[in-house]
C-alpha cells in the first residue's frame, strides 16, 4: 500500500497512487513498507534480459497488478522497435573497477525513456483497475528533456491526452525540433513566451484552477502529470540498479554480495532515489554519490545537513539539473527518519516559507551513511569530457561528465577503489556543441549548426547517431502554437475542443 510522506492520507493501492500522482495533502506518495530481494534471486537476475528483471523488481512494488499485465506492460516499454542497444541499459565496462550505465537507448536519447516509456502503461492500467471513465489530459511545462520524452510515452495511448508546453527562448535547436516534430493523434505541443519559469508557473496555475479543473471534468476530462514525483515514473527507475549489478556478477567482474557504488548525476533526486529504494531491498550497494553542477544545493545538503535554495539559480551546460528544489528528496527524509510525517511536514512548510531547513543530527548521519555529494563547475566539466574521451575513448555527455568529475574527486577523498558504476543519462549527441567544444579542446563550436554537429561528432569520435536524431531535419513540423502565458487556459481549450 502507498502512504503520504506528510500523513494525511489514506492508504491507496499501487494503481491508485499512480492515477493520483501526488497525496492529497501535497506529500508524496511512498510505499508504506519495501520489499525485500534476496541474494540469490540477484544472482538469478544474471542470466536473464532486462524485461525479465523489469518483472521480477516490478512486481514487488504493484501488487494490484497481475504478472500478465506487467509483462505486457513491459514489453511494450522496453522493446527493440523503441530502444537501439539489445540490453536496453547496457553496462559499459571502462576499467576493471569502473564501468558505465548508458541509460540513453530509448526514443528520445535522454535516460526520461527509462521511466516515461513505462509510465503510460502502469497509468493506463490503473485507469482500468479504478473504473475511470475520464479522458486523462497529462500537461507537461518542459525545459527540454521531459516533454518529448512524456510525448514519445503517451504518443496514441488509449485514454489519454498530452499537452506539452516548452518555453520559447529556453530549449536548444534540437530540443524543439524533437517536439514539434511529434507524430501521435492525441498530442499537442505549445511555445509559451517566455523561459521555462513562465511555462511552469502556468501549468501549475492550471493544476491548482479549481473552477477550471471542474469545467474539464464536465466534459469529461481529468488532468494529470507526468513529472516525476509520480510513483509510477520511480519505480521504473529502480529496476536498472539490480540489471547494472546483474551484468557485473555476469561479466564477473564481482562475486555475488560485494558491495558496490553508484554514481549518479543528480537534478531532482529522481535517479538516485532508485537507488536508495534498490539498496532497502537488499541489492549490496556502499555509497550512491550524488552529482551536482553549480547548482550546488544537495551538495551542501548531503555534506551540513542545511538545504538552503536561497541562492541565485545558474544556467550550465548540464542543463536537466538545473534545479534548486529537489522534489523527491522529501521521500527520502521520510524513510530516513523513520517514517516521522510530522518532521516532513515541518522541514517542508520551512522550504517554503524560508528556502531553508536543517535536519537533525540523527538524519544527518543517516545522510552521510548512505551519500557522499560533490559537485562540478563548467570547466570540470568540458575537461571531464576531454579527459574521459582521450583516456578511455568514451564519449560523454555534460550530466555524465559531471558524475565522472565528481567520482575522481571521492576517489580521491576517500581512496575507496569499491566497484563503481557511473550512470550515464544522456547521449553525447544531444548536447553535441559542449561535447564537440570539449573534445576540439575550443571554447565555442560557432560555425557549425546543430546538423552539421551532429555529423561532426560522429566522424570525430566513430560514434553512431541516434537515428531519432539522425532523421530529425527530415521531419515535417507539426506543432506550431505559440502563446502568451495567461492564455494557457484558453489553448487547452482549443485542443480539446471544448
Ligand atoms: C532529468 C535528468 C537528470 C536528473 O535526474 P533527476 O532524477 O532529476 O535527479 C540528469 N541528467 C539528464 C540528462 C536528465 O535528463
Amino acid at each position: 500500500m502507498y502512504v503520504s510522506t506528510r500523513g494525511a492520507q489514506s492508504r491507496l493501492s499501487a494503481a491508485s497512487a499512480i492515477k493520483l500522482g501526488m497525496a492529497a495533502d501535497g506529500g508524496l506518495l511512498v510505499p508504506n513498507a519495501i520489499p525485500q530481494i534476496d541474494m540469490s534471486d540477484i544472482k538469478s537476475l544474471a542470466s536473464l534480459g532486462y524485461q525479465e528483471r523489469a518483472q521480477i523488481v516490478l512486481r514487488k512494488y504493484l501488487p494490484d497488478y497481475s504478472d500478465k499485465e506487467i509483462a505486457g506492460a513491459i514489453s511494450k516499454a522496453y522493446n527493440h522497435a523503441k530502444f537501439d542497444h539489445a540490453a536496453i541499459a547496457p553496462l559499459v565496462a571502462v576499467s576493471d573497477e569502473l564501468s558505465v550505465l548508458e541509460l540513453w537507448h530509448g526514443p528520445t536519447s535522454a535516460f526520461k525513456d527509462m521511466a516515461l516509456q513505462l509510465l503510460p502503461q502502469l497509468l493506463t492500467l490503473a485507469l482500468q483497475k479504478t473504473s475511470e471513465q475520464a479522458e486523462i489530459v497529462i500537461l507537461v511545462a518542459t525545459s527540454g528533456d521531459t516533454g518529448k520524452a512524456a510525448l514519445e510515452g503517451f504518443r496514441n495511448v488509449a485514454q489519454t491526452k498530452i499537452i506539452v508546453f516548452y518555453p520559447l527562448a529556453g530549449v536548444s535547436e534540437i530540443q524543439r525540433l524533437q517536439m514539434v516534430t511529434q507524430e501521435g493523434s492525441n498530442t499537442a505541443v505549445v511555445a509559451v513566451e517566455g523561459n521555462f519559469d513562465d511555462a511552469q508557473t502556468g501549468v501549475k496555475q492550471i493544476f491548482n484552477d479549481g473552477e477550471f479543473n471542474a469545467h474539464l471534468r464536465s466534459h469529461n476530462f481529468e488532468l494529470s502529470s507526468a513529472n516525476s514525483i509520480n510513483w509510477g515514473r520511480l519505480v521504473p527507475q529502480i529496476v536498472y540498479y539490480f540489471s547494472a549489478y546483474a551484468d557485473l556478477l555476469k561479466a564477473g567482474k564481482i562475486t555475488a554480495g560485494q558491495l558496490v557504488n553508484f554514481v549518479v548525476p543528480t537534478g531532482n533526486f529522481g535517479n538516485i532515489l532508485a537507488g536508495y529504494y534498490a539498496k532497502l531491498m537488499g541489492l549490496p550497494i556502499n555509497k550512491l554519490i550524488c552529482a551536482s553542477n553549480a547548482n550546488n544545493v544537495l551538495t551542501d545538503f548531503l555534506q551540513t545537513g542545511i538545504y538552503d535554495r536561497r541562492r541565485p539559480f545558474q544556467k550550465t551546460l548540464s542543463p536537466s539539473m538545473d534545479i534548486l528544489i529537489s522534489s523527491n528528496l522529501e521521500r527520502w527524509l521520510y524513510h530516513a527518519s523513520g517514517s516521522d510525517n510530522e518532521k516532513v511536514r515541518l522541514w517542508m512548510n520551512e522550504l517554503q516559507l524560508t528556502g531553508r531547513y536543517e535536519v537533525d543530527s540523527q538524519v544527518l548521519f543517516a545522510l552521510k551513511q548512505t551519500f557522499w555529494a560533490a559537485s562540478a563547475s563548467d570547466d570540470d566539466t568540458l575537461a571531464a569530457i576531454k579527459k574521459v574521451y582521450s583516456e578511455h575513448g568514451y564519449v560523454a555527455d555534460p550530466h555524465t561528465a559531471v558524475a565522472w568529475h565528481v567520482y575522481q574527486q571521492y576517489l580521491q577523498d576517500t581512496g575507496d577503489r569499491t566497484p563503481a558504476i557511473i550512470v550515464s543519462t544522456a547521449s553525447p549527441f544531444k548536447f553535441n556543441d559542449s561535447v564537440l567544444a570539449a573534445i576540439s579542446g575550443q571554447k565555442v563550436i560557432a560555425e557549425v549548426d546543430e546538423f552539421a554537429a551532429l555529423t561532426k561528432l560522429s566522424q570525430l569520435t566513430g560514434w553512431d547517431i541516434p537515428v531519432n536524431l539522425a532523421t530529425l531535419a527530415d521531419k515535417p513540423i507539426r506543432h506550431k502554437a505559440v502563446c502568451a502565458n495567461e492564455q494557457m487556459p484558453n489553448v487547452v481549450d482549443q485542443i480539446l475542443k471544448i
